[in-house]
């Protein structure tokens, strides 16, 4: 067989809550869609334990079993999954060109839900159990897992505008936040740091690293052993819960050059739409949305970016925030147009 007898009209790359919700509704719409699992089939909930917050689920399940389900109800619809990886994609005319590890595949539409990965320090005891305490203490959502940690005391480490937003919402929950940070003042804008040394929950530890997250199995994290910067000096911090508030990143290198990103690497989306800046590739969940970053948020954009894909390929028009209709596969984002207005072409 020839490289190009292997056409897909709607490749997935990703396998993530918005990946496999597009596989689910490009399935259903006979689009035989073709999801590439990637480096982490499943996505990110296939790290944490308990998810409560996501709809259908009164009792809470088990994010590994959550994406079982996702995953088989995308198989049920005739997805093809992949497991491998994504070398390269060439997005400069149609079909898209994609090189896996092994092959070369083609695609007449591209949903990209590649996800965001939180950052790390890189830490002992970091990792998700059982080789660190993460899902045992250890996170990088408060959204998520702030609820775990009634009445605990925790720290949290980072000093930007999304750490503490993150400390604020933790002390709905926890008894103490104590905020960790490598420098003697915060980089969060004036108004979250007021709103953050205004809060009596909160304590800051300054000039300080955090070096390693100790506990056990039976009781998750006890404590973390800190190093101040400025001294040298060694200590152990009492802690039941440690939250990274780091940052994220989003993987979206191997599209650099070719797609149009914010400058911390999201994919930008035009509109009411999942469209990206080349017409017939589309993008959602964590990889477009530096905000909500919830499986929910990810597997709605994951239908939206489906339905999209359906109406580019059959031509059918959509509405731009103006009011007009037009076709997606005669749209393109004006490159200047930071509202990502979708305008004919
Ligand atoms: C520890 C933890 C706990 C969380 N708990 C909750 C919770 O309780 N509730 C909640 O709503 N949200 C929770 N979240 C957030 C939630 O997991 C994310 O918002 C959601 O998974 C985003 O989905 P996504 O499909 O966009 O991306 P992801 O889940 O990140 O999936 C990305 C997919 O892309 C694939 N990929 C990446 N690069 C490539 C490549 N080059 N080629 C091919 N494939 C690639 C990966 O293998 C993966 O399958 C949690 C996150 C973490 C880290």
């Amino acid at each position: 067989m020839s490289e190009k007898e292997a056409i897909y009209e709607v490749v997935i790359i990703g396998s993530g809550p918005a990946g496999l919700t597009a596989a689910i509704y490009a399935a259903r719409a006979d689009l035989r869609p073709l999801v590439i699992e990637g480096p982490q089939p499943g996505g990110q909930l296939t790290i944490t334990t308990e998810v409560e917050n996501y709809p259908g689920f009164s009792e809470g399940i088990q994010g590994p079993a959550l994406m079982d389900e996702f995953r088989a109800q995308a198989k049920r619809f005739g997805t093809e999954l992949l497991t491998s990886w994504i070398r390269e994609v060439d997005l400069s005319e149609r079909p898209f060109k994609i090189v896996t590890e092994e092959q070369v595949l083609w695609a007449k539409t591209l949903i990209i839900a590649s996800g965001a990965s939180a950052k790390w320090l890189g830490i002992p005891g970091e990792a998700p159990a059982p080789a660190g305490f993460g899902g045992l203490g250890v996170s990088a959502c408060a959204t998520c897992d702030g609820f775990f940690f009634k009445g605990k005391n925790i720290v949290v480490v980072g000093g930007g505008d999304t750490a503490m937003e993150e400390v604020n919402f933790l002390t709905r929950y926890a008894s103490r936040v104590t905020v960790i940070h490598r420098r003697d003042r915060l980089r969060a804008s004036k108004i979250m740091q007021e709103k953050a040394f205004r809060n009596d929950k909160i304590d800051f530890i300054w000039d300080t690293a955090v070096e390693e997250i100790l506990g056990t199995e039976e009781t998750g994290v006890t404590s973390v052993r800190l190093r101040n910067l400025k001294t040298g000096e060694e200590s152990v911090f009492t802690c039941e819960g440690v939250f990274m508030a780091i940052g994220h990143k989003p993987n979206t290198e191997l599209f650099k050059g070719q797609l149009d990103m914010d400058e911390v690497g999201y994919l930008k989306t035009a509109g009411l739409t999942m469209a990206t800046n080349v017409p017939g590739v589309f993008a959602c969940g964590d990889v477009q949305d530096s905000f909500y970053r919830q499986a929910i948020t990810a597997a709605g954009t994951g239908c939206m970016a489906a339905i999209d894909a359906e109406r580019f390929l059959d031509s059918l028009p959509v509405q731009t925030p103006a009011g007009e209709e037009i076709s997606l596969a005669n749209a393109h984002i004006t490159p200047e147009a930071e509202e990502l207005v979708l305008v004919g072409r």
